[in-house]
């Protein structure tokens, strides 16, 4: 008899944790998948999760091998230009404004953005489908012991499970992590963000466009039209006590308050959905693997929502882990498969925490020295072209000297 229950068992149902079972299941190991609430409440609920995501090009490929991408490619708005604006602090006008284009490096868009809630209902359904991913709904993860052989997991129902590996995807506060003695770097920046879907009279073009103002990025990212009206997905970052602020205005007043944040770009927005309030944080473990184990996700790093990157570094580690496993027949958590996922995404993982809260600060800058600087530092990323591609490329996750993605490793 097996001396374990599951190949592999994954604490969390999260966007990455979906993912990462329908990754792991096409690939043949028998997955358990475990959260205490795997509910997927759609669009007409309060408790929808309207944040979107901007899958960029490598994390589609990801997708597709999942089995995940058919069943929302028609769902998908496609990014063209990357449109960063400067606004004067103040009168609200365009002080610089730059298109970073894909045709510029590349015959596909960027990426592609969603809705979250609609990504977490299918993903649900396409993973409630496989035969081998075993769903332990209603129930968390409460505590790890791990051997040499397999890792002990002790259930919130007070049932227990084994498994060759056990995946922490169970979010920023991860008991899984905890567990395991794994300790975390943060850096808070006193900041909140702001999420939720507008229509607007003027079409967005497939444009997803940052406007620097004070206090961080108000991001435009399209949404398809929908019913005749042009939708996009806001992402708006503000010091805490405003984005408590702003969160708490009627209706009106905080679509005369988004007017004018976003310089009028797209004519008067009106917010359609509720206005979800996210803390930011930069922060990461202190190492992504222990005996039989590995912390993807938000459970290994959280990143501040500039440039699309949290839940796209989470596939990137899914494509990582992916790559070191030989088949169904491996063993998921051998030493060598841990070490190899560790060694692949510490670097990259540390070098996007550190280069995206940079950014977050230079955003957050409300003197005129440090606005000065931030639109002229602007004008020269993009004004140079090799260095704009560089950019471009980088942001994708694309590496210029071995030509592949970090997502297809
Ligand atoms: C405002 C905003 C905008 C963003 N925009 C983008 C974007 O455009 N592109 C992008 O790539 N990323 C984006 N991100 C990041 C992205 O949304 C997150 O990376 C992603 O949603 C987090 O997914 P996750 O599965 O790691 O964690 P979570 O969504 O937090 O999921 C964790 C899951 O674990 C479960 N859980 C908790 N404890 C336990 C336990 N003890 N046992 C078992 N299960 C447990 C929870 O119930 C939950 O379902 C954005 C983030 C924010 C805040």
């Amino acid at each position: 008899m097996a001396d374990f229950d599951h190949d592999i068992l994954i604490a969390g149902a999260g966007l990455a944790g979906l993912i990462a079972a329908a990754a792991l299941g096409r690939a043949g190991f028998g997955v358990a998948l475990v959260d205490p609430d795997m509910s997927a409440p759609d669009a007409a609920s309060d408790r929808a999760d309207w944040r979107s995501t901007a899958f960029l090009q490598p994390s589609r490929g990801v997708l597709e091998r999942a089995g995940l991408w058919d069943g929302i490619a028609s769902e998908a708005a496609a990014l063209g230009t990357m449109r960063i604006v400067d606004l004067d602090i103040q009168t609200g006008e365009v002080r610089a404004s730059r298109d970073f284009v894909a045709s510029d490096i590349s015959d596909q868009p960027f990426g592609w953005n969603f809705p979250n809630w609609l990504l977490r209902r299918v993903f649900a359904e396409v993973v409630g489908a496989m035969a081998n991913v075993t769903l332990l709904r209603g129930r968390r993860v409460e505590g790890v012991l791990t051997r040499d052989n397999a890792a002990l997991v002790r259930l919130s129902d007070g049932t227990r499970a084994t498994a060759r590996l056990l995946i922490g995807a169970d979010g920023r506060n991860s008991a899984v992590r905890q567990a395991l003695g794994i300790g975390v770097h943060t850096k808070r920046f006193g900041q909140k963000a702001l999420a939720f879907a507008v229509t607007h009279p003027k079409p967005h073009e497939n444009i997803s466009t940052e406007i620097h103002r004070t206090g961080g990025p108000f991001t435009l990212v399209p949404l398809p039209d929908q019913g005749g009206q042009h939708r996009s997905a806001v992402v708006w970052m503000e010091r805490g006590p405003e984005a408590q602020r702003l969160g708490g205005l009627s209706d009106a007043d905080f679509d005369d308050a988004m007017t004018a944040r976003s310089g009028g770009i797209y004519g008067r927005l009106n917010v359609i959905s509720p206005r979800g309030i996210w803390p930011i944080i930069t922060q990461c473990a202190e190492r992504l693997t222990a005996r039989r184990s590995a912390l993807i996700a938000e459970a290994a790093h959280v990143l501040p929502p500039i440039g699309a990157q949290g839940l796209n570094q989470s596939i990137a580690d899914i494509a990582a882990l992916l790559s070191h496993l030989d088949g169904p027949g491996a063993d998921p958590g051998a030493p060598a498969v841990l070490a190899g996922y560790a060694r692949d995404r510490r670097s990259e993982v540390h070098m996007r925490a550190v280069g995206i809260s940079a950014l977050n600060m230079a955003s957050m800058a409300d003197g005129p020295m440090a606005t000065a600087a931030r639109a002229a530092g602007l004008t020269l990323l993009h004004d140079v072209p090799p260095v704009r591609r560089g950019l471009m490329r980088m942001g994708l996750g694309v590496s210029q000297t071995r030509g592949t993605t970090s997502a297809e490793r």
